[in-house]
């Protein structure tokens, strides 16, 4: 197939939010489809109506967009092998089933839930432990190979509901080459005739995807490990079609592994160590819960890329940091691992605090916009921004802790208050506020440099008057340069936080 274009896939299915894993797989695919200079197609797998989930098509859309991997062809922005909703292509594959039982490749089995139930129970008592509808099942069955042909276009034009599967062929073994794994083999022995078409007329995932694949042009199939076992179904779906000729690479991705690295990442895990799983925040129609996410938690949508890219492959260096145009010209499918990645938290978080870092106030201020209060200016916003943007690990951290910033402190710290102030500083501490509130420094450093200034030559020890300060004017011992604040909130703002945290100090320590 190596003459032909690339063209990729993002299959999800609608049964609910878009998991990490997922946004990892449509990630690799765009990487491989954009330095191909190929097609990245999203197709939505809506074919189990007993599992769709309301809203969680949009779900998809919208985490796409927020990312920015948007697809070049999808349910919106369709191109030319339309429709990318498989609902909306249920003649396809009832032609595509047809010409399967007319070649022998596939049957119809008229087995109800009842006699499904009894054939288990008979094998499993038989000594056959995991029961599955094989080549040998399938003969003790009622199907259209077991029943004559009268039975059978009696039992189809009585309306009697039917599923149609595949014939599996037996003795023989489907080798398939894995971009990842290598060459992987299954013997057809060990796979069962599964159901292409199901009884409410609508096909099961594995048709449908093959048939769409090849009907869309797909060169690559790039999914997750969890299909690997899928796809000796697939093969044989292609060389029963006789399709051999068009069938795409397959590249099965590592599993996305809880932080301990034993079992894979499920969305319970997110509530239960407190991080998000999933991209966006989802709200559970069913469950009446809310699951959180990267967006919603301060993350930056680079950030998310650059660490999802990191889970499961690497560039071969030491270097960490790839936006989405620098991992387009990066990622090679040989540098993926073939074990599973682990889920690293802290990772994330240090990728945001990498990409805040970078952000210009502006940009973090377009991110945040609604969260400031309403008076401060944009200027002054952006000041604050510029200030607590090297020591921000989310996007809410520049401006949850940044409120003193734009209101007094309405509490001190008492015990760090109690130590650091001496009462005998009472007159320093006023003669600084004074100071302060004369000053007309244009720069923080000036300002510094009076402070400073004062308190050296009056011997008064840093130590003893700057903590303390940093105490009157936020109510805490952390954030930014004291004087950098100071500067911004202005010489009478200043002045008065001051002498109101000296007021308080004093009575703290005079109640002693
Ligand atoms: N609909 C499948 C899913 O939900 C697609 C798997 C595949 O890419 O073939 O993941």
């Amino acid at each position: 197939m190596s003459d032909q274009k690339v063209r990729v896939r993002f299959a999800p299915s609608p049964t609910g939010p878009l998991h990490i894993g997922g946004v990892r797989t449509a990630l690799y695919n765009y990487l491989f489809a954009r330095q191909a200079g190929g097609d990245f197609l999203l197709r939505i797998e809506d074919t189990d109506q007993t599992r769709y989930v309301e809203g969680a098509e949009e779900y998809i859309l919208e985490s796409l967009k927020w990312l920015g991997l948007e697809p070049d062809e999808s349910i919106q922005n369709p191109g030319a092998v339309g429709p990318y909703r498989q609902s909306e292509r249920r003649g396809i594959y009832q032609q595509h089933v047809e010409e399967l039982i007319r070649t022998g490749k596939a049957y119809y089995a008229f087995d109800t839930a009842e006699e499904l139930e009894a054939m288990r129970e008979r094998e499993t008592a038989a000594g056959h432990h995991s029961p599955k509808y094989d080549a040998r099942v399938r003969m003790t069955m009622r199907n259209s190979i077991t029943l004559s042909k009268a039975d059978t276009d009696q039992l189809l034009s009585s309306g009697h509901p039917y599923t149609v599967r595949m014939r599996i062929p037996t003795g023989e073994v489907v080798t398939f080459s894995d971009e990842i794994r290598g060459t992987v083999q299954f013997s057809t022995d060990e796979l069962d005739d599964k159901v292409l078409l199901k009884a409410d007329g609508l096909p099961t995932y594995h048709l449908a995807n093959v048939v769409d694949d090849k009907l869309m042009k797909i060169t690559h199939v790039i999914r997750g490990e969890e299909w690997l076992s899928s796809t000796a179904h697939h093969v044989l779906l292609y060389q029963s079609f006789g399709w051999e000729a068009e069938m795409p690479v397959f590249a099965h991705l590592p599993l996305i592994l809880k932080p301990s690295g034993k079992g894979k990442l499920s969305k319970r895990d997110g509530a239960k160590f407190g991080f998000p799983v999933f991209p966006l925040e989802w709200k559970d129609p069913k469950e009446d819960e809310i699951y959180g996410g990267f967006r919603e938690m301060g993350f930056l949508p680079e950030a998310v890329l650059n660490f999802l890219a990191f889970m499961g492959w690497n560039p071969g260096t030491d270097e960490e940091i790839f936006n989405l145009a620098s991992l387009c010209k990066a990622f090679s499918m040989s540098q993926i691992n073939k074990s599973g990645a682990r889920f690293d938290f802290d990772k994330a978080t240090w990728y945001n605090q990498q990409y805040i870092i970078q952000a210009t106030a502006e940009e973090l201020h377009a991110l945040t916009v609604s969260a400031w209060p309403e008076k401060a200016t944009k200027e002054y916003i952006q000041s604050v921004i510029r200030m607590f943007q090297p020591r921000a690990e989310r996007l809410a951290d520049l401006y949850e802790k940044s409120t003193y910033l734009f209101s007094a402190p309405a509490t001190y710290v008492d015990k760090p208050l109690k130590k650091k102030y001496k009462v005998q500083n009472h007159e320093a501490f006023a003669q600084i506020a004074t100071m302060v509130g004369k000053s007309d420094s244009s720069t923080a450093v000036e300002l510094a440099d009076l402070v400073k200034g004062y308190i050296t030559t009056q011997e008064l020890g840093f130590g003893a008057i700057l903590p303390v300060l940093r105490i009157f004017i936020t109510g805490g011992m952390e954030g930014p340069d004291l004087f950098d604040m100071m500067h911004l909130l202005g010489a009478s703002e200043s002045e008065l936080r001051i002498r109101n945290g000296l007021q308080y100090a004093h009575q703290l320590k005079s109640g002693e």
